[in-house]
C-alpha cells in the first residue's frame, strides 16, 4: 500500500491544489471524504448514458438504470456481507437510516417503562432519534459511560443493558475519541436480554472491514460521502425478519403493492422502505466507491491509516501543550484524533492550520453530551484516510508548532 500511495493520490484531483499558498493537506475525512475520479466518472457516465427512473419503465434506458441501481445494492450487500441484497435499503445517509429505525421499529416496539441504551460518545444522529422516541413513549434513555482512557466502559454496558432494554444503539467507531467499539460483544449482550442492537457505522465502514453477519447486528447504518461516494446516499442494513415486521418509513410511489381507496398493501423488501424516486445516481456512485475501496482492500485501508496513527499519535501525546482525547495507545486508536492546544481556542487552531494549508475540523463534532461529559466545549480534530501520508502528519505537526509560536 505504501508503495502505491502516490498512484492512489493521483485518483483524487482535489488533493492537488494550493490553499493559502500551501499544498493542501486534507485532514477532515471524518466530516466527509474526497472522491476518486472513478466515482465522479461513474456519475457523469450514468447521467450521460443510462439516466431514467428505475423500476417503472419497460424502455431500454429504464431497464439499464434499474440494473445499475440494483447492481449497486448488490455491491453494498457484498461489501458489508449482508445475507441478501433485500436487506440493504438505500437511504440519504446514516442520519436517515437511524431515523428510519427509530420511527418504524422503535415506534412499534417501545412502550412506557422500556429502556433504550446508547453511549455517551454518540453522534447526535444516533442520539436524538432515541431521545425523542423515549420522550414520546415515556421510555428511559440510558447512557453507557467511558473508561478513564476514553474507551466504551463494557462493565457499565453490562450494568445498563438489562431485561428492560429493548434497543441498544452504539457507534461502531467514534467520530471524536477515535475508538472502535466492540459491537459484536455488545450485540451478544443485547441479545441475551432480548433487545436488538443498532450499529452506527458512519465512521467504521469507510475505514475497516465490516461484516454485519459476524457482528450479528440487527440494523447498521452508514453514509456514502464518508466512504468516497456521493452526498445524499447511504445504506441501512436490517435483518429480514425485522424489516418484514416493521411498518413503512414513508408513503408514496414505489413502496406499495396495491392501493385501494381506504387502505394499501406494501411492496416487498427493500422497496417497502424506498418511497418516491430515490437518489439513483447517488447509489450508482456509491457502488463505484465500493468497487474502488474493494480493489484496494479494506484490510489495506485500515493498515495504512494505522501506520499513520502509530507514527503521529505518540508525538501528539508527548507534547505537553496538547490534550489528546481518546486512548493514547495507538493500537486502540483509529485515524480520528481530537485534541486541544493549551491556551488556544480550537476554532483559532483550525483557522491557523488552514493558513498553512492544513484542513482540520473544530467544534463539538455533533457530540455535545460527550463534550459536556469530558468538561469541554469543543476540540480540534484531524482525521485521516487512505490518501493521507506520513508527510501529511508531519505537515500537521509543523503547522501546530507554528500555531503555538504565533499565539504565545
Ligand atoms: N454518526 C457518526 C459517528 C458520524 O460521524 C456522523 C457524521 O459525522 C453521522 C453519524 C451522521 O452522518 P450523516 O451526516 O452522513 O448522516
Amino acid at each position: 500500500m505504501a508503495a502505491n500511495i502516490l498512484d492512489i493520490r493521483k485518483n483524487f484531483p482535489v488533493l492537488n491544489q494550493q490553499v493559502n499558498d500551501e499544498q493542501l493537506v486534507y485532514l477532515d475525512n471524518a466530516a466527509t471524504a474526497q472522491r476518486p475520479t472513478a466515482v465522479t466518472d461513474s456519475l457523469v457516465h450514468f447521467y450521460q448514458t443510462d439516466n431514467a427512473n428505475v423500476h417503472r419503465g419497460v424502455h431500454t434506458l429504464a431497464e439499464r438504470a434499474t440494473e445499475d441501481y440494483e447492481n449497486a445494492r448488490v455491491k453494498v450487500q457484498h461489501f458489508i456481507n449482508a445475507a441478501e441484497s433485500a436487506e440493504v435499503i438505500f437511504t440519504k445517509g446514516t442520519t436517515d437510516g437511524l431515523n428510519l429505525v427509530a420511527s418504524t421499529y422503535g415506534e412499534q416496539v417501545i412502550q412506557a417503562g422500556d429502556e433504550i441504551v446508547i453511549s455517551i460518545m454518540e453522534h447526535h444522529s444516533n442520539l436524538i432519534p432515541w431521545q425523542q422516541l423515549a420522550i414520546k413513549k415515556h421510555a428511559t434513555l440510558k447512557y453507557i459511560g467511558l473508561t478513564a482512557d476514553g474507551e466504551l466502559d463494557m462493565a457499565d454496558a453490562a450494568d445498563k443493558i438489562t431485561d428492560k432494554t429493548k434497543i441498544v444503539a452504539i457507534a461502531h467507531a467514534s467520530n471524536v475519541l477515535g475508538t472502535l467499539n466492540p459491537l459484536a460483544d455488545l450485540a451478544k449482550l443485547a441479545h441475551q436480554h432480548g433487545a436488538i442492537i443498532v450499529g452506527d457505522g458512519a465512521q467504521a465502514v469507510p475505514h475497516h472491514p465490516v461484516d454485519v453477519q459476524a457482528l450479528d447486528v440487527d440494523f447498521y447504518a452508514f453514509s456514502g460521502h464518508k466512504m468516497m461516494g456521493p452526498t445524499g446516499i447511504g445504506a441501512l442494513y436490517g435483518k429480514r425478519a425485522l424489516l418484514e415486521q416493521m411498518p413503512p418509513y414513508q408513503f408514496g410511489g414505489e413502496m406499495i403493492d396495491f392501493v385501494h381507496q381506504q387502505d394499501s398493501t406494501w411492496a416487498q423488501l427493500p422497496y417497502k422502505f424506498e418511497a418516491g424516486t430515490q437518489n439513483i445516481a447517488g447509489a450508482v456512485g456509491l457502488g463505484s466507491a465500493v468497487d474502488y475501496l474493494s480493489d484496494i482492500g479494506m484490510a489495506n485501508v485500515a493498515a495504512h491509516e494505522q501506520a499513520i496513527v502509530d507514527y503521529l499519535l505518540p508525538k501528539l501525546v508527548a507534547d505537553p501543550d496538547l490534550a489528546v482525547y481518546g486512548p493514547h495507545d495507538p493500537a486502540k486508536h483509529t485515524g480520528v484524533i481530537a485534541f486541544n492546544v493549551k491556551g488556544i481556542h480550537p476554532h483559532d487552531i483550525a483557522t491557523a492550520l488552514d493558513m498553512e494549508g492544513v484542513a482540520v475540523r473544530a467544534g463539538h463534532h455533533c457530540a455535545q453530551p460527550l463534550m459536556t461529559y469530558l468538561g469541554l466545549v469543543a476540540t480540534a480534530r484531524a482525521s485521516f484516510y487512505l490518501y493521507n501520508t506520513k508527510q501529511d502528519a508531519d505537515r500537521l505537526l509543523v503547522a501546530l508548532a507554528e500555531t503555538k509560536e504565533f499565539f504565545n
